[in-house]
């Protein structure tokens, strides 16, 4: 059996004294935690720090930044959210104006074909049933006019909306993935 020569050497990190066979390579500090590597030279032993307490604190730091991260964008993606949700209020506000226009419209037309099937029930002049019948055709083709504005005003607020919102989604989509991705380091 090979004898077993102790050896003192102090931490390189909290400088405690440490008793350590000169057979081992590697030695944790039974204090601090912190690695080193046992090597010799000329002069003696000595300890050289291995590195993976750098590592862990780069961890640490990564993990730190992760979680500062993750704050940033979560609050970035509440703000993205809100955005998203007040331009479609907006938009679905204009929306429900032209259709509740449009509903009038189509109502007056209903309304217009009722007259018309009354007027013809009763026996009127000539000149006061033409006259009549040039009100509600007048009538029908306005309210029509009206609904084919209408239609055209609605493209319009969908298509002025869609830009904007796309792209408010499409962010949303981005901090969410961005926000798994640091979860995960954070996590780690
Ligand atoms: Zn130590």
């Amino acid at each position: 059996m090979e004898n077993i020569t102790l050896i003192s050497l102090k931490c390189s990190n909290c400088s405690a004294a440490l008793q350590i066979s000169d057979k081992l390579d590697r030695f944790i500090c039974n204090y601090c935690g912190t690695e080193h590597a046992l090597l010799h030279n000329s002069g003696g032993f000595f300890f050289r720090r291995l590195e993976e307490r750098l590592e862990n604190l780069e961890k640490v730091t990564e993990k730190g930044n992760a979680e500062l991260a993750i704050k940033r964008l979560r609050s970035e993606l509440a703000t993205r959210t809100h955005q998203l949700q007040g331009l479609t209020e907006e938009k679905d506000d204009l929306m429900k104006l032209l259709n509740s226009r449009r509903a009038d419209a189509i109502t007056s037309i209903i309304v217009t074909a009722l007259i018309q099937a009354a007027l013809l029930a009763i026996n009127l002049s000539f000149s006061v049933y033409a006259v009549a019948q040039v009100a509600v055709l007048g009538n029908i083709l306005y309210q029509m006019s009206q609904i084919n504005k209408i239609q055209h005003e609605r493209q319009k607020t969908a298509e002025k909306y869609r830009p904007e919102t796309e792209r408010i989604r499409d962010d949303i989509d981005i901090l969410g993935i961005k926000i798994k991705k640091k979860v995960k380091l954070a996590d780690s």
